[in-house]
């Protein structure tokens, strides 16, 4: 066995030693892991081949190794890549919230959640509650998991992504910037109603939300009750309309508890707490 794996040594040696010489003449490495593409199994391939001659690995044992470390090398790269592209404005996941401080969220329904089956099933999922409560962040943290999953995602406030809509439209580009919304899977917009959307933004919010429906989830985030969406969009029959959509398959969730702004404020007994209710 051990000759076996000094003989697939000196083999790969040798490989290695005629890629890099070719390398060096400007062509294409011999070696095919190198032709290959896997960068990993590149960097780590000696110290897999030494490792595997001490412990005298089978070759089947050798090859899973070394690809287990390509793949797993070639998955984070693509969450880290995903991750930039999705504009998210702060990466935080959902291991660091802390659901002791907001007992109106049920903290298996964001387990649940993040197993990102409603991204399959195409449901949408509403945030509703106060500012602080930590809307935007469970929305980046389902949205870093989807990305774990392999799902595109793209993150926006309401009034970014109303402004480059009205922006686009009267640069006549609108298809375009609709379908870079229309695209990832998973569309996250903040914010709803922080900021007054005139009657042309929200004609062109409803044409996003009509592309999306039933075929893109999203997750909307908003300090606002279903009920004043009417004053937010500046007309209750876009609203409406808007919301015949977004919730025909949507989990909606109400937080109702404290700014965790005002966490230590709260602590020392600055301000007065709300009271927790149940969703
Ligand atoms: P909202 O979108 O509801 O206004 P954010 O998600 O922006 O609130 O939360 C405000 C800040 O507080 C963020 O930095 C967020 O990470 C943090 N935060 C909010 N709630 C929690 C929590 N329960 N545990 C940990 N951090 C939290
Ligand atoms: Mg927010």
């Amino acid at each position: 066995m051990a000759e076996r794996w000094l003989s697939l040594s000196w083999w790969w040696a040798c490989e290695a030693r005629r890629g890099r010489s070719r390398r060096g003449s400007g062509r294409c490495s011999g070696l095919s892991v190198v032709r290959g593409r896997l960068f990993k199994s590149r960097e780590r391939l000696e110290a897999l081949l030494q490792d595997a001659t001490a412990k005298e690995a089978s070759y089947a044992d050798f090859l899973d190794t070394l690809l287990a470390e390509e793949v797993a090398s070639k998955t984070a790269k693509h969450v880290t890549m995903r991750t930039h592209l999705a504009r998210f404005p702060f990466v935080k996941s959902l291991d660091t919230f802390d659901f002791s401080y907001q007992p109106s969220l049920d903290k298996k329904q964001l387990q649940t959640l993040s197993s990102c089956h409603f991204i399959e099933h195409g449901e949408n999922v509403v945030f509703l509650g106060p500012p602080g409560v930590g809307k935007s962040h469970l929305a980046v943290g389902l949205g870093l998991k989807a990305i774990e999953h392999g799902y595109r995602v793209l993150f926006a406030t309401a009034a970014g992504l109303i402004t480059a809509l009205t922006k686009a439209a009267t640069e006549g580009r609108l298809e375009e910037r609709l379908k870079l919304y229309t695209v990832p899977r998973l569309l996250i917009v903040d914010e709803i109603g922080y900021l007054p959307i005139d009657r042309a933004g929200a004609n062109l919010f409803f044409q996003l939300i009509s592309r999306r429906y039933e075929r893109g989830p999203m997750i909307l985030t908003s300090n606002q009750s279903f009920g004043s969406w009417g004053d937010v969009f500046g007309d209750p029959v876009i609203a409406t309309a808007i919301l015949d959509r977004v919730l025909h398959h949507a989990i909606t969730i109400n937080i109702r508890g404290n700014s965790y702004r005002l966490k230590d404020k709260l602590k020392a007994g600055l301000v007065k707490p709300v009271e927790a209710t149940t969703t």
